[in-house]
């Protein structure tokens, strides 16, 4: 009897998440939600973790912060091309990679393979059924390499699970690129912020933040997406990994203490 209303709980709870995606996943977080979140100071929110995270549900791969406007200040807007990466801090972590760029400024030559081994490279092969193409990591570009045709830039490459990589920042790389494409003369101020807690030296995960000078359309936006794997679970403060034995708990930071 318990244990077919369990089931018919966990059937209720899938179809709201199927059918509510993002807004389901909000209402969890903690009081001091993603809405409120201004600029980048504000992240204590973010330790709690996503609360579930399925291949089913996509979306749940990052939140919209700071009402998705990017918190750019208005001295560091310029339709003059650049791109700047934050040096390694003493741990060896990547920092923040921030530009200025268009459609001139997208690659044309051959995509070099990469050898740079970022923080927290524990890297592990796991069943393609679980793991799309096997490999949990990914060496994650911050700046795409379509967008300016970064290469093996240590100060740009960070440890990224292979959902993080492609089912997280690709789509809004994307986004940005698509613009590129299509608008030859405007121009995208463009950041991508690891957020590491504590001495943790894989991130939780990136703030994007993207915004064309001369439009306010699809190129817009402020999210933060979660370096998870669904099906895995990730000790944060060196990189390890394993099955979820457990699928009833999603791939969660909860079950990891934050730095003690
Ligand atoms: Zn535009």
């Amino acid at each position: 009897m318990h244990k077919i209303r369990t089931v018919l709980m966990v059937m209720f709870l899938s179809l709201i998440l199927m059918f509510s995606g993002c807004d389901f996943l909000l209402q969890f977080l903690p009081d001091k939600g993603p809405d409120s979140v201004t600029g980048l100071d504000d992240i204590e929110w973010l330790k709690e973790g996503p609360v579930i995270s399925t291949p089913e549900n996509k979306t749940t791969f990052y939140v919209v912060i700071n009402n998705n406007e990017p918190s750019f200040s208005k001295d560091e807007y310029t339709t003059e091309s650049f791109k700047k990466n934050d040096p390694l801090d003493s741990l060896g972590r990547v920092g923040t990679a921030t530009s200025s760029m268009c459609r001139a400024d997208m690659p044309t030559g051959e995509r070099e393979s990469l050898d740079t081994n970022p923080t927290g490279w524990v890297q592990n092969r796991y069943d393609s059924a679980l793991v799309e193409g096997g490999w949990i990591y990914n060496r994650a570009h911050l700046r795409g390499y379509q967008l300016m045709g970064d290469q093996d830039d240590k100060q740009n490459l960070m440890t990224g699970t292979r959902a993080f990589n492609v089912d997280g920042m690709l789509p809004f790389e994307n986004r940005t690129a698509d613009h590129m494409k299509e608008y030859e003369n405007h121009h995208i101020m463009y950041r991508v912020t690891p957020i590491f807690i504590d001495d943790d030296l894989l991130a939780r995960g990136v703030v994007m933040e993207s915004d064309c000078i001369e439009c306010d359309e699809e190129a817009d936006y402020a999210v933060f997406v979660y370096n998870i794997q669904p099906g895995i679970t990730l000790d944060y403060r060196t990189g390890e990994n394993w099955i979820n034995e457990d699928p009833e708990i999603p791939s969660v930071w909860k079950s990891l203490p934050s730095g003690g």
